[in-house]
């Protein structure tokens, strides 16, 4: 065997997910190798993320995550500690406000696991809303229409009822750069990365997993290989012939985000804030050049775009537009620029819209995907439990039988890594949406 082609761990991709894993196992001594088809880390899907953080979820275990991320991102230069000659991000905690409706059941639901989880909240009347984005109007436009829908436009001739202003909340300013501040940091532990080489084969001898097969006929060897494929998991399961042991899959989903400037005289990017407004269909959220950042909420009405990860349109379509529109429902003064601008992407969705993060039925062989749309902030946390839970699973522990706890440090709370799991029933609780 040729020692220099040896690891501890493969993990294949070097999104934000894999590069945070490898980080979490950097520093519990791992000797890790991330592997990308890609020039650098964070140029998949991760790089088009809107990299929005905010603490509400359908479900209790979603929602506890994603609040404790929030405590991650503050204390980013801690948590990276390691220089980045590129700079660290930027947590712009702006908050979030996001419109009671119909759909949401007027965050009923959200508000209970909310108050069981201490998060801060502030309920707004419609007043309130305009006051503190004083470009929004109170109409309300539910249900979401096809822009090809005669009432496209319309309102339904009530208002909206109001929403809640989460102050825990916000974005990070370049989603790619994160990811490299994570190699860096990553690098500095130990971990190597190798870019432009794509992983062809998953080798297994005596039901356990012992390398890769690169796209230049290099073998690499590992007893432990991740699936970080984003979009592509469900094709790197393929390679690995896991997919019979599961019962929940992943797929690929286009998406398309719009940016769009701020209507004149208004300032979104120093004084917006996240915006998530179920009644037309849309959330935003301010973009550096003051620039609106302006994507989908999924609503029932738009047809999903489920795509070859390496076969799909990458050019803005008629979609663009609508989602546009849809915003300048809200935001009247909103112009609709010649030019397209923005992102398209894809999300790795699951059947629940519920990450998969676990072992697998093959020994060694383990994945974190299925992020859903949704999971860009709470990778720093997914990589220390997959660290821990790839560790536990070494060492013998049966993770299938006695599911992995994981202490959420910054909120008190212990969820059980069960949640992920790929053998678990579809979570009827999800929003089966980006909102997770
Ligand atoms: C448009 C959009 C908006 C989003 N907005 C938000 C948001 O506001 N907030 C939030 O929390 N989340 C958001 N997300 C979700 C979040 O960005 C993703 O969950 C996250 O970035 C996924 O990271 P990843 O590492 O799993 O995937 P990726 O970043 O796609 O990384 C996977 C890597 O695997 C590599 N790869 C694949 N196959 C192979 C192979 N055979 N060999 C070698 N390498 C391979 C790819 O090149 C890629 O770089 C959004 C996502 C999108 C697309």
């Amino acid at each position: 065997m040729n020692k220099s082609k040896s690891y501890d761990a493969i993990i294949i991709g070097a999104g934000i997910i894999g590069t945070a894993t490898s980080l979490g196992l950097a520093r519990k001594g791992w000797r890790v190798l991330n592997i990308d088809s890609l020039p650098a880390s964070g140029y998949g899907s991760t790089s088009g993320s809107c990299a929005i953080i905010r603490p509400y979820y359908s479900t209790i275990d979603g929602s506890a995550i994603a609040y404790e991320s929030h405590f991650y991102w503050k204390d980013w230069e801690n948590f990276i500690d390691a220089k980045d000659e590129r700079g660290l991000i930027r947590y712009n905690d702006c908050g979030s406000l996001v419109i009671k409706t119909k759909q949401n059941n007027y965050l009923k639901n959200i508000l209970k696991i909310m108050d069981e989880l201490n998060v801060p909240y502030e309920h707004y009347d419609a007043d309130q809303i305009v006051a503190r984005l004083p470009i929004m109007n109170k109409q309300s436009y539910g249900p979401v229409k096809s822009a090809d829908d005669a009432d496209f436009g319309m309102d339904n001739g009530k208002e909206i009822v109001g929403g809640v202003f989460f102050s825990h909340g916000g974005y990070i300013n370049d989603p790619q750069l994160a990811t490299h501040n994570m190699q860096i940091a990553a690098e500095k532990n130990g971990s190597k990365f190798l870019f432009n080489k794509s992983v062809t084969a998953i080798h297994r001898q005596h039901n356990q997993v012992t390398g890769v097969s690169l796209d230049d006929g290099q073998l690499l060897q590992a007893e432990v290989v991740l699936n970080a494929a984003g979009p592509h998991s469900y094709k790197i399961n393929q390679l690995a012939g896991v997919v019979e042991g599961m019962n929940i899959g992943t797929r690929a989903l286009r998406h398309e985000v719009a940016h769009v400037p701020s209507p004149t005289g208004y300032d979104y990017e120093n004084e917006g804030c996240i915006f998530s407004d179920s009644d037309v269909g849309a959330y935003m959220r301010p973009e550096q050049g003051n620039f609106f950042l302006i994507g989908s909420e999924d609503p029932p009405c738009d047809k999903r775009q489920w795509v070859d990860p390496d076969n799909f349109d990458h050019n803005f379509t008629e979609q663009w537009r609508t989602q546009v529109m849809r915003a300048g429902q809200r935001i009247s003064s909103l112009a609709i620029p010649s030019t397209t601008k923005g992102v398209v992407e894809l999300y790795d969705v699951t059947d629940d819209w519920i990450p998969i993060y676990d072992k697998s039925d093959l020994p060694g062989y383990y994945m974190a995907i299925g992020t859903s749309g949704n999971q860009f902030k709470n990778a720093p946390i997914v990589g220390e439990m997959m660290a821990d839970l790839i560790s536990a699973s070494e060492s013998g522990q049966n993770h299938d039988q006695e599911p992995l706890s994981f202490h959420l440090k910054h909120i008190d709370r212990t969820v059980s890594l069960g949640f992920y799991s790929r053998l678990r029933e579809v979570n009827q609780a999800s929003s089966f949406s980006v909102l997770g």
